[in-house]
């Protein structure tokens, strides 16, 4: 299990446009093997987990380690998680997040929390994000040595520096 990935993952999910299953397709579309059991469920309940999850990215991006911490001891409460060890690789025994019996809803919810919750221990309760751009209202993770990521990808930041520059060329030409 590679929790920065799901918390990663995690971050994409929150920023996925999700109106039907086509668009859960979609968004799964490296894991084609998940399609044909994505049923309307699942996106009604991810819809419902976006909104939740964007809460803890917003309690990180304020530094509210406490916030961070109770929102998402809320949200494992919610969602328990049933992780089994996968023997799909016999010379690799490793822990899946969802047993097979698991709705796509439920595996992503699981590897989304599992991956948030290892990160918060590992590396802090402040290592989330929500995009500076002003226009943009993308969350992200933040796994850059120094903790300074301010955006959630570099469409965002040169919009972001080109906007600066703009801003100074104005301040100069009015002074
Ligand atoms: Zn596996
Ligand atoms: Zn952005």
């Amino acid at each position: 299990m590679d929790f920065i990935r799901y918390a990663e993952r995690s971050a994409s999910l929150v920023n996925a446009e999700l109106p039907d299953a086509a668009a859960l397709r979609a968004h799964l579309a490296d894991r084609v093997w998940l399609h044909r059991s994505v049923v309307d469920e699942d996106v009604r309940r991810l819809q419902q987990f976006q909104a939740e999850l964007r809460g803890v990215f917003e309690a990180s991006a304020a530094d509210d380690v406490p916030l961070v911490v109770r929102s998402l001891n809320d949200l494992l409460a919610r969602h328990p998680v049933t992780p089994m060890i996968s023997d799909h690789d016999p010379d690799n025994l490793h822990m899946h997040v969802a047993n097979r019996a698991a709705s796509v809803a439920e595996l992503l919810v699981g590897e989304a929390l599992m991956g948030l919750a290892n990160l918060v221990c590992d590396l802090g309760a402040t290592r989330l994000g929500t995009c500076s751009e002003t226009r943009c209202d993308n969350v992200f993770v933040d796994t850059s040595p120094n903790q300074s990521r301010r955006y959630c990808s570099d469409r965002c930041s040169s919009r972001a520096n080109v906007a600066a520059f703009r801003a100074r060329q104005r301040a100069a030409a009015a002074s």
